[in-house]
């Protein structure tokens, strides 16, 4: 498995409130954009992160556990804002791939998002949960979360992109799919993705993982 991933905090913004783990022993993957600037978004990303990757356990039934997964994260940053009143409004996205039996098992909660490039097509494998100018649901925030849950088989040559919208915001989805395809690597894909959305403008946190299984 070839494996990439990349993080920056931009042109613009002072800290880096995304967050990402590549777990490749257990063929783990998480993006995380936290949420709530003043309110501590690193935090709830950092939370998230490290709930995601100490809840799974090479699970009996991947669907399930990665909606338990995301469901946990929640829990965990609800009761981080108890006891920091001060961090109250922190929240985060979510997006998770885990790689078991030939398929990518994937949930996500937001904004940040999965994609599969297959024989030269990008394919959007997450909806959004966004309105279109604001988030409607997030790890933290909103009361409760529904996680969407779906599974991709995998075939010989598939690479799967996971990201946050300050990847999404600045390159188009055909320039992304360009970049990926003609990188040598996962981790050459993911820098230069990362150094075309700061050419751009680079306004936002900007975070990818590429994998190749
Ligand atoms: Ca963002």
């Amino acid at each position: 498995m070839d494996v990439g991933s990349a993080t920056d905090t931009g042109r613009v913004r002072e800290r880096n409130e995304d967050a990402l783990l590549v777990d490749a022993n257990r063929n783990l993957f998480v993006v995380a954009d936290g949420l709530g600037g003043h309110a501590a978004g690193d935090v709830a990303s950092r939370i998230a992160i490290e709930r995601i990757g100490g809840s799974l356990d090479g699970g009996v039934d991947p669907r399930r556990d990665l909606a338990g997964a995301l469901r946990a994260a929640h829990d965990a940053i609800v009761q981080d804002v108890r006891d920091h009143r001060e961090r109250a409004g922190m929240g985060t996205t979510a997006v998770v791939a885990h790689l078991a039996d030939g398929h990518a098992h994937l949930a996500h909660v937001g904004d940040s998002r999965a994609y599969l490039l297959r024989r030269g097509e990008l394919q959007q494998v997450t909806v959004d949960h966004s309105d279109g100018l604001r988030i409607t649901q997030a790890l933290g925030t909103t009361s409760d979360i529904a996680p969407d849950v779906t599974d991709v088989e995998l075939v010989d040559g598939d690479r799967l992109i996971l990201c946050t919208d300050g990847l999404t915001d600045m390159v188009a989805d055909d320039e992304i799919r360009d970049i990926t395809e003609g990188a040598a690597d996962a981790q050459t894909a993911c820098d230069r993705l990362v150094q075309t959305a700061l050419a751009y403008g680079g306004v936002d946190n900007v975070t990818v993982i590429v994998v190749a299984p």
